[in-house]
C-alpha cells in the first residue's frame, strides 16, 4: 500500500503554523523495549528473590517517578502489587502503566493527550531496568522529518530546530507537551495522524503542513515548493510601533536556550516568559545553580541587553515534575502550585533559582534580566517572594559573590491578582497577564478539560474585563503590563490588545512576525475604540461581532 509512487495525503492535527519538507526518519520510542517472557509459576519464587535483590534502589526510583508523575499513588500501588505477586520489576512497571494509560485513554480529550507523557515515563523506567540506551534525536541529519508513533516532551526537547524539517506522530493533541514544545521550537508538526503513520517508510520524502494539519507522503514538486515556501510575512528584527507611534514590545515565550536562538531568528525583541519547567523536565533531578546560571547567561547573551523575563519554577497543576515531591491535592489546579511552593517544603528550589538569576543579572548582558512569580493571588504571596529574593541578595553579598537585583514582576493569572493589580503593581516593576490560567480561573473551567472548550476562549467578556482592569490598575500602580498567555500570540487579537493598553506581548516564536506586522498596521487610538466596544459586549458572540467589524462602526 505504500509502494506506489503517488502522493499520499494523511490528515491529522496541525500544531504549528509552519510547513516543512524532508526525508522521513522513523523513530520508535519502544525500540529495544520488548520484554522477556514473564516467568512461569515454578520460577516465581526465584523471580521474587531476584526482584527483592534489585528492588531496593530501583523501587525507590520507580516509585518516586510514578508517585510524582501525575501524583498518582495508584500507579505505584499497582507496581507494588505486581512486585508482590512476583512479577519482575519491568513487567510490574509495564502492567501498572498499561492500566493508567487505559484509564487516560478512556477519559478521552485532553486526558488522552497526556498518555504520551505517561508512556515516556514508562519507557524511561523500562530503559533503566533493562539497561537500554535511548535513541539520540539531537543529531539527526539536516532535513529530517521525524515519524513516530508518539513523542514525549523529553523526545521533542532533543530535536534541533535547525536540522529537523518537521515531525509527524500517530497520537497527541494541540495541548500535549510535545505540541507546546514544537510551537516554541518552531518545528512544523502534525500530530494525531493515527495508524497511517506506520505506513510511512524510512527515507521517503514527506511534506508537513502544521497549519492545515496535513502530511503528504511523496509530495509533488509543486507541493514541496509550497511547503518550503515559508511564511508570507517577513521577519522584522527591529522593535515595532503602531502606525501612530506607540511602542509595543513583542517578545517570545521560550523553555530552553535553544528556543531562545529560534526566537531571535523570528525577530523577538526579547523573552517575555522563560518557562523553566521544560528545563527541569528532561532529567532525573533538579538542575544545579551553576547549570541554571549558564542557561540564563546563554539566553541573556542571545538577546544582548534585550529584556529576558524568567518565571520562577511553576510546577504543579498541569505541570507535574516527576522527581519533585509535590503532592497535587484533590484538585491540582487549586493546589500547591506556582509561587505557593516557594516558601514550602521545596523552598530550596526557589533559592537555587534566585541565586543563579541574581548572579546572571551581574554578567555583561545581565541588565535585561527580569524575574516574575507565577500564580500570585495575595499581596503576601508577592511580598514573601520579593523578601526572599532580597534575602538571597544579602546572602550573596555576605559571600562576596557578584550579583545584581533584576526587575521583579508578578504574573496575573488568578481573579484575585486581577482585583489586586494596583496593590501588586505598587510593589514590583511589572505585571504579566497569563491568560491561559486567568481564563481557566475566571471561567472556572479546567484548561485541560476538552468538554469545556467553549469556556476557554479569552475573548469572553468576563476575561476581557479582567484584563482591562489589570492593565489600568497596573499602570496606575506604576508598573508596565505585558501578556504572556496564548492570547498574546493571536495576530487577529493584536489590535484589541493594543487598544487594551498592553505594553508587551509575549508568544510562541513562530507567530512573532505576524503579530509584529499586525501591531505595525494598528492605529492605537482606533484600537482603543475597538477595545471599548469589546468591553461593552455582554456575550462572546458580541465580542466576535465587534472584532469582525474592526471597531470602525458606531
Ligand atoms: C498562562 O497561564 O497564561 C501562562 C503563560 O502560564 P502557563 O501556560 O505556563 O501556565
Ligand atoms: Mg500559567
Amino acid at each position: 500500500m505504500t509502494e506506489g509512487r503517488e502522493e499520499q495525503v494523511l490528515d491529522g492535527t496541525g500544531v504549528t503554523p509552519l510547513s516543512g519538507v524532508g526525508a522521513a526518519v522513523r523513530y520508535d520510542p519502544d525500540a529495544g523495549l520488548s520484554l522477556p517472557e514473564p516467568p512461569d509459576p515454578e520460577t516465581v519464587a526465584a523471580e521474587r528473590e531476584r526482584t527483592a535483590d534489585r528492588a531496593g534502589e530501583e523501587e525507590a526510583e520507580i516509585f518516586d517517578a510514578h508517585r510524582q508523575f501525575l501524583d498518582d499513588p495508584e500507579i505505584a500501588g499497582r507496581v507494588e502489587e505486581a512486585v508482590r505477586e512476583g512479577l519482575p520489576a519491568e513487567h510490574a512497571v509495564d502492567r501498572a502503566f498499561a492500566g493508567a494509560i487505559d484509564q487516560f485513554e478512556a477519559a478521552g480529550g485532553l486526558m488522552a493527550e497526556r498518555t504520551d507523557d505517561l508512556r515516556e515515563v514508562r519507557d524511561r523506567l523500562l530503559r533503566h531496568l533493562l539497561d537500554r540506551e535511548a535513541a539520540d534525536l539531537s543529531a539527526l541529519p539536516a532535513g529530517s522529518v521525524v515519524v513516530a508513533p508518539r513523542l514525549g516532551p523529553a523526545d521533542t526537547a532533543q530535536l534541533d530546530p535547525d536540522s529537523v524539517a518537521g515531525f509527524v506522530t500517530a497520537t497527541g493533541g494541540r495541548t500535549s507537551h510535545a505540541a507546546i514544545m514544537a510551537r516554541s521550537l518552531g518545528i512544523p508538526a502534525v500530530v494525531s495522524v493515527g495508524d497511517a503513520v506506520a505506513s510511512i517508510p524510512d527515507g521517503v520524502a514527506v511534506a508537513v503542513d502544521g497549519d492545515a494539519g496535513e502530511v503528504v507522503v511523496r509530495p509533488s514538486e509543486q507541493r514541496r515548493a509550497a511547503a518550503r515556501g515559508g511564511r508570507a510575512v517577513p521577519v522584522r528584527h527591529e522593535p515595532v510601533e503602531t502606525a501612530d507611534g506607540r511602542a509595543v514590545e513583542v517578545a517570545a515565550n521560550v523553555g530552553t536556550p535553544a528556543e531562545a536562538r529560534g526566537a531571535v531568528e523570528q525577530g523577538a525583541d526579547g523573552v517575555g516568559l522563560f518557562r523553566m519547567e521544560f528545563f527541569f523536565l528532561d532529567r532525573e533531578s533538579p538542575p544545579s545553580e551553576d547549570e541554571q546560571y549558564e542557561a540564563f547567561v546563554e539566553v541573556l547573551d542571545r538577546f544582548d541587553g534585550g529584556r529576558v523575563v524568567v518565571r520562577t519554577l511553576d510546577v504543579g497543576g498541569d505541570k507535574p515534575i516527576p522527581y519533585l515531591d509535590v503532592a497535587a491535592g484533590a484538585n491540582p489546579f487549586l493546589g500547591v502550585r506556582g509561587v505557593r511552593l516557594s516558601p514550602g517544603e521545596r523552598a530550596d528550589l526557589f533559592e537555587t533559582q534566585v541565586r543563579a538569576l541574581l548572579r546572571a543579572a551581574a554578567t555583561d548582558a545581565g541588565d535585561g534580566l527580569a524575574v516574575m512569580f507565577p500564580l500570585v493571588s495575595t499581596v503576601g504571596d508577592l511580598t514573601a517572594a520579593v523578601d526572599r529574593v532580597e534575602a538571597v541578595a544579602d546572602a550573596l553579598d555576605d559571600e562576596g559573590v557578584a550579583y545584581r537585583m533584576p526587575e521583579l514582576g508578578a504574573m496575573v493569572e488568578t481573579p484575585a491578582s486581577a482585583f489586586l493589580a494596583r496593590e501588586l503593581a505598587e510593589r514590583v516593576d511589572f505585571l504579566s497577564i497569563g491568560t491561559n490560567d486567568l481564563t481557566q480561573y475566571v471561567m472556572a473551567a479546567a484548561r485541560d478539560d476538552d468538554r469545556l472548550a467553549d469556556y476557554h476562549d479569552p475573548r469572553h467578556p468576563a476575561v476581557l474585563r479582567a484584563i482591562d482592569r489589570t492593565v489600568r490598575a497596573g499602570h496606575e500602580g506604576g508598573a508596565w503590563v505585558g501578556m504572556c498567555g496564548e492570547m498574546a500570540g493571536d495576530p487577529d487579537l493584536a489590535e484589541l490588545l493594543v487598544g487594551l493598553g498592553l505594553d508587551e506581548l509575549s508568544m510562541s516564536a513562530v507567530t512573532i512576525p505576524e503579530v509584529k506586522a499586525a501591531v505595525a498596521a494598528t492605529d492605537a487610538r482606533q484600537a482603543e475604540t475597538l477595545a471599548e466596544r469589546a468591553l461593552a459586549a455582554e456575550t462572546l458572540a458580541e465580542v466576535e461581532a465587534v472584532l469582525a467589524d474592526g471597531g470602525d462602526e458606531e
